[in-house]
């Protein structure tokens, strides 16, 4: 274990075998949609649940990322999300799997399905690995037929690893976890 980490919360195998159970809901979910559906990831943090959960799910897909920014480098977050990279694929009349590492205020969810509505998907279900709900500011809405699937509920703890960083750190690590004090600045 990183010798910066206090406690995991999930190990690299609780993490993968909950990947391969939504991986599962998702294809089942998904199987009778026309077009390939589009797993837009919300870059940096989705990074590894997103490619752990594509190649996991047994059908035709589409990849692409988008970025909000809200957080800088501190564990709270500054509010009012803007889209700082967008979307190359063209998601009109797709239906659209934003895939996100963790779900706290909502405010970036809120954001970036705003912006996919608007570039037209007819439908948007949401993915996030985590769900902080002792976070939430604004419940983010759901569009079409989409659904919400979440891997587990994080109690409210500033976690970092599979995806998530500290000021940029700690990203690469397999499992999740939280920081010893000393080292949140
Ligand atoms: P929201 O807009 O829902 O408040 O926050 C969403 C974003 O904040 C997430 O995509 C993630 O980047 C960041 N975030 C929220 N909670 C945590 C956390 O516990 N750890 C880390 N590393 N990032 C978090
Ligand atoms: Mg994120
Ligand atoms: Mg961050």
């Amino acid at each position: 274990m990183d010798s910066h980490i206090e406690k995991v919360l999930w190990t690299q195998d609780q993490i993968s075998l909950r990947v391969s159970e939504l991986a599962s809901k998702i294809t089942s979910d998904l199987s009778a949609v026309a077009q390939p559906p589009v797993f837009v990831a919300v870059a940096t943090g989705a990074f590894l649940f997103v490619a752990d959960l594509v190649r996991k799910v047994g059908l035709p897909l589409v990849v692409d990322f988008v970025r909000s920014d809200s957080y800088g480098s501190g564990t709270v977050s500054s509010g009012a999300p803007a889209v700082s990279l967008d979307l190359k694929v063209d998601v009109r009349g797709r239906h659209v799997i934003l895939v996100e590492d963790i779900v706290d205020t909502g405010n970036t969810l809120s954001c970036l399905i705003g912006h996919l509505k608007s570039k037209g998907a007819s439908s948007i279900s949401v993915c996030a690995f985590l769900d902080k709900p002792a976070g939430r500011k604004v419940q983010f809405q759901l569009v079409g037929d989409g659904k919400f699937y979440r891997g587990f509920e994080c109690p409210d703890y500033f976690v970092v690893g599979y995806g998530m960083d500290y000021a940029e750190l700690y990203r690469s690590l397999p499992y999740i976890g939280v920081l010893k004090p000393e080292h949140y600045t």
